[in-house]
């Protein structure tokens, strides 16, 4: 069907932050199949680690106990200082995960708390609950009627936040960076007083780290950089390097709620997708990527703020290790044509953001040549223009 609007590329191959299309053109990927590809293309540990997983078993189901889903588990509830964690295969439906379970969580305790509040810009996915949670109207037009339930707060107005807050609340889903709405930082005293109004009130607090999870934001965590930690966390894009899979953590005290019968997944958490995000995070570890993604990050900021001197066509930067966006004072469509005619592939964060999402072992010779590309393609028939209509 015709749900997307694609480039006129095919790409069959790749190797690192590189790809190749079927005339053989070669690319430098600052896409990375959006923030999923978190080692690149073709890590060998990682394509070592499947085909030996492939080779022993692909599947079981969750009628049985999975040992690599054991780990994972382990692992990543480690990592997070969240207990307990749930298996699933995407962004949309590890939020869908969370939106049940913080429903339940109040249900149990005979609460009518059932209402949750999420930010304008933000984006949860596409099922009819994440699109309704999605804080932008164009995800959600032709699809009423739309189940009721959430209601949209202005992102940082910690006194509408408060004010939206009532007795059917029953949490607060955000995302630590919007990806999708724009490269979008959020404060991290914004969300340390998020969570300080969570503790008075009781409300859960939820973060969709589906985009920032996994090393993204230069901690295995984007909440990391706060001091704080959520009741919930959602992770997926990043987490199995390109094999699908998405988690929920929950507290131990909130996922007690969900119970046999409650929630389930048929491939949620299979051999395959949990060995692949057990090596992705090993390999994030072993490779200091967390301290990569921070290196690379400041160094692209820099580099773009180079060229913004240069190009008044450029506007904001900002971001966070390698989630990182420049908003044009013009439409990116453009920009981004040239600069994958000349072998850079970006991605727009709505129509005047282009985002930045090399894998996280990413080099600064790569991030060099795809400044020189961008500042060429940005090119000087834009500057100073608003209309973007060279
Ligand atoms: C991409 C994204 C989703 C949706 O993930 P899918 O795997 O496409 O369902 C949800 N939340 C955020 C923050 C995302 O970036």
């Amino acid at each position: 069907m015709n749900t997307y609007g694609r480039y006129p590329v095919r790409l069959v191959r790749g190797s690192g932050a590189r790809a190749w299309d079927d005339t053989g053109k070669e690319y430098l990927d600052f896409i990375s199949g959006i923030a999923v590809n978190t080692l690149g293309h073709a890590h060998p540990a990682l394509v070592r680690a499947i085909s030996e997983q492939a080779q022993t078993m692909l599947h079981c189901s969750n009628l049985f106990h999975i040992p690599a889903q054991e780990k994972l588990a382990e692992k990543l509830t480690r990592l997070a200082g969240i207990e307990r964690a749930f298996f699933c295969n995407s962004g949309a439906e590890a939020n869908e995960a969370a939106i049940k379970l913080m429903r339940k969580y109040w249900y149990d305790q005979h609460s009518p708390r059932r209402t949750i509040i999420t930010a304008t810009r933000s984006f949860h996915g596409r099922t009819l609950n994440t699109l309704t949670a999605t804080g932008q109207d164009k995800v959600k037009t032709g699809f009423d009627p739309l189940p009721p339930g959430f209601i949209h707060v202005p992102l940082g107005n910690m006194n509408a936040l408060k004010q939206a807050v009532g007795d059917d609340t029953a949490g607060i889903l955000l995302e630590p960076v919007q990806g999708e709405g724009g490269v979008n930082v959020v404060a991290d005293a914004y969300l340390r007083g998020v969570r300080k109004l969570c503790n008075d009130t009781g409300i859960l607090m939820v973060l969709d780290e589906v985009q920032t999870g996994v090393g993204r934001t230069g901690e295995m965590f984007g909440f990391e950089h706060t001091g704080m930690r959520p009741d919930i966390l959602t992770l997926a894009k990043g987490l199995g390097g390109g094999v699908p899979i998405g988690a929920m953590l929950a507290s131990e005290s909130v996922a007690a709620s969900f119970g046999p019968g409650t929630h389930g997944c048929t491939f949620g958490g299979n051999p395959l997708s949990c060995t692949a995000a057990l090596t992705v995070i090993d390999v994030i570890e072993q490779e200091g990527l967390l301290e990569n993604a921070r290196t690379q990050g400041g160094h692209l900021l820099l580099g773009l703020k180079a060229i913004q001197r240069t190009h008044p066509v450029m506007q904001e930067i900002r971001g966070q290790g390698l989630l990182i966006g420049a908003e044009l004072s013009c439409d990116v469509a453009e920009t981004i044509a040239r600069c994958r005619e000349s072998g850079l592939l970006l991605l727009p964060a709505g129509p005047k953001v282009l985002r930045f999402l090399p894998p996280l072992n990413v080099t600064s010779a790569e991030i060099d040549e795809a400044l020189t590309i961008l500042g060429d393609c940005l090119g000087t028939d834009y500057i100073g223009t608003d209309g973007g209509s060279s």
